[in-house]
């Protein structure tokens, strides 16, 4: 299979102004004879939804969540950035570029990458204008503060709820379209299969969770906005609900699946604290502007932080990377905190965490400073801990956040099968290894209000004179059967261990072999277990009731069934990876000083895999990546 990415030919800065100028598109009175599925109402599903809602399409939108506010993109906390360069202090479209092309190790597509920098900055006009609550200076003025892996300031934010404040914009413009009647949006709905027909993308199957009714829909394209797969680690910084499933499903069904190992484990979580937990909760990385990161000098040391002299603390980001210190980006701050936790310095009851110290910012700025800008993030700790981090610094530790990997698209964000398209997490697009802070929300975002009405549309102009999709034709029939099917053998199983025991063994199996660092004979092994796991699971899972009603345990089920498969993946690509970049560490490829050793020679390219069946191995696909206005070098941050 030959990949085309069909970045647009020219200079750098003016790919996406040609794209946009030479796209076909779709004259307004034929709009409506032009059917849209968009799954997910995220960031990128809400945003993307609204924008065809508004130019005419007619629109179905899914999500499996009890209302459309309460997808994932509502936990993010931190900010968007952008490159407005409103502080004066150096940033410009292109030095946003540079920053995630390096901080995704150059491992992502330079169009992507610039188009994403260009794009940020109408979004926050779009943003400001649908009532987004940024945080402003005193004089009125939007204010920014810094993420890591950049060493200006770009990053906008409404306290730490700017995930909240953008869905609850896109939101709107979303239930704008659906009083107009132009959306039609389904809330606890969730796609259980994508149908093709002559190879392209006409529609989904799926289940109803308040009665589990099995329904089929038809349309011209397919949107999925699904999110990531991170939760596929069990314990994470994602809610439980979030899946892998959509994707995978396509996947099957020939999408293929990009970069699927690159996930990003995040410095900052809160640290695991027992067995029992089902989530970890992020501590925004804004935090790292103010917080000072640190391990006591004395391995074992049992002392309270605040009884820990100034001399006898290792700030150990500030010591291995004084050029960025606490805001060397995320890949690097968690593998720095694992190599002081390995090495015996870990502090808490379970020594898995570090410290992240505010005493020296409240001491220059004010309690009350620090209380606006990150308030809402302090009483969380509280709450969750009983500490108060005013008064002694937080305990953090890194945890799986990301997904880098997913769907593979091209420049136009449509995925190998024709007419299935992929936004925002879902897909694989521009992060490269390593995904900088704050530019998720921006990619989810652009990806459905200013690039995909331009690309399906384009798509959609060839599909004017197609005439009304129908459920009635067979390749409907045969997808509703196999969905059933599925659901029967999942509930006949009867078995006697819970889907949750399942996912914590495969978490535990990853976060091991496949986590924060990864080796060959780890990977072999991940594998082998994985394979014995998802064929005990078939033997012995529990799932109650049936599949006629509201049954949360069937949902989780066939979402694990998914994750033995792509969990399996992640440990292939790994494995066929021989070099480290970003989040995928291999630890036979590392640097005299421990950093990730790139090999551009060999794996300058994006692994893009296929599916084979069950019992087959995958087939690895090569996007070579084209750097022609970069230099890729090593990355440092020191
Ligand atoms: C705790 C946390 C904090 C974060 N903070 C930041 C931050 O400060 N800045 C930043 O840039 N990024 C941040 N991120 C990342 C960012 O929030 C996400 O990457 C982004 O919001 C993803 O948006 P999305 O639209 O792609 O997907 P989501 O918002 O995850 O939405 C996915 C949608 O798909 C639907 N869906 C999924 N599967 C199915 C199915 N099978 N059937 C039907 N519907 C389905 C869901 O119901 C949901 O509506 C954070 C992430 C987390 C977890």
């Amino acid at each position: 299979m030959k990949l085309d990415a069909k970045i647009p030919e020219g200079p750098l800065e003016e790919k996406w102004s040609v794209y946009k100028r030479t796209a076909k598109i779709v004259n307004p009175a034929n709009r409506k004879k032009l059917d849209v599925i968009v799954i997910g109402t995220g960031l990128a599903g809400s945003s993307v939804a609204a924008s065809l809602g508004e130019m005419g399409y007619n629109v179905k939108s899914f999500c499996f969540q009890d209302s459309a506010r309460r997808a994932h993109s509502v936990a993010a906390q931190g900010g968007v950035n952008a490159a407005k360069n409103y502080k004066n202090d150096g940033d410009s479209v292109y030095r946003m570029f540079m920053d995630t092309i390096k901080g995704g190790d150059f491992r992502a597509r330079e169009g992507n990458v610039y188009r994403m920098a260009e794009c940020s900055l109408n979004l926050i006009d779009q943003a400001v204008a649908q009532g987004v609550p940024f945080g402003r200076e005193y004089g009125g003025y939007l204010n920014n503060r810094s993420f890591g892996g950049v060493q200006v300031s770009r990053t906008f934010y409404s306290r730490g709820q700017t995930g909240q404040q953008l869905l609850l914009g896109a939101y709107q413009a979303l239930m704008r379209q659906v009083s107009k009647g132009t959306v039609n949006l389904a809330a606890k709905h969730e796609l259980l299969d994508v149908v093709l027909i002559e190879g392209k993308a006409r529609g989904v199957i799926i289940r109803n969770l308040d009665t589990g009714a099995i329904e089929s829909h038809a349309a011209h394209a397919v949107v999925l906005a699904t999110g990531g797969y991170g939760k596929i680690y069990f314990l994470s910084t994602l809610a439980m609900g979030c899946n892998g499933s959509a994707i995978w499903r396509a996947h099957k069904k020939g999408a293929l699946m990009a970069s699927p190992s690159w996930i990003q484990i995040h410095p900052t979580s809160l640290p695991q604290s027992g067995d029992y937990q089902s989530k970890l909760t992020l501590m925004s990385e804004s935090l790292r502007n103010d917080g000072r990161i640190w391990v006591p000098l004395k391995a074992d040391d049992t002392r309270k932080p605040n009884d820990i002299p100034e001399a006898e603390r290792d700030y150990y980001l500030e010591r291995r990377y004084p050029s960025f210190g606490n805001l060397a980006p995320r890949d690097i701050a968690s593998r720095a905190a694992k190599e002081r936790i390995d090495a015996g310095f870990g502090i808490g009851p379970l020594k898995n965490a570090v410290y992240l110290d505010f005493s020296k910012a409240i001491h220059n700025l004010g309690k009350d400073n620090i209380k606006e800008k990150y308030g809402n993030l302090f009483d969380m700790y509280y709450k969750i801990t009983g500490y108060d981090a005013y008064q002694e610094p937080m305990m953090i530790s890194p945890s799986a956040h990301f997904s880098m990997g997913g769907l593979w698209v091209d420049y136009e964000l449509m995925t190998t099968i024709p007419g299935l398209f992929a936004l925002g997490e879902a897909n694989f697009a521009d992060h490269g290894a390593n995904r900088l802070g704050a530019n998720s929300l921006l990619q989810a975002s652009v990806d459905g209000y200013f690039i995909a009405p331009y690309t399906i549309a384009n798509y959609l102009s060839d599909e004017v004179k197609t005439g009304k999709i129908s459920t009635d034709h067979p390749a409907f029939q045969e997808a509703e059967e196999a969905v059933k099917k599925q659901i029967q053998q999942l509930i006949d199983i009867n078995g006697n261990r819970t889907v949750d025991n399942y996912h914590k063994t495969l978490g535990k199996i990853l976060y091991d072999y496949c986590g924060l660092a990864r080796k060959e004979a780890g990977l072999l092994y991940a594998i082998e277990e994985i394979r014995k796991l998802k064929e005990d699971f078939y033997q012995n899972v529990k799932v109650p009731g049936n599949g006629s009603q509201m049954n949360a345990e069937l949902e989780k089920a066939g979402r694990m069934a998914d994750y033995f498969e792509i969990g399996e993946l992640m440990c292939f690509d790994a494995l066929t990876r021989k070099e480290s970049c970003g989040a995928h560490f291999r630890e036979e490829y590392q640097t005299a000083d421990g950093e990730a050793l790139r090999n551009d020679a060999e794996y300058q390219f994006i692994s893009a895999w296929e599916w084979k069946g069950d019992t087959t191995e995958p087939i690895l696909h090569k996007e070579a990546l084209i750097f022609e206005t970069v230099q890729p070098t090593v990355r440092s941050y020191k």
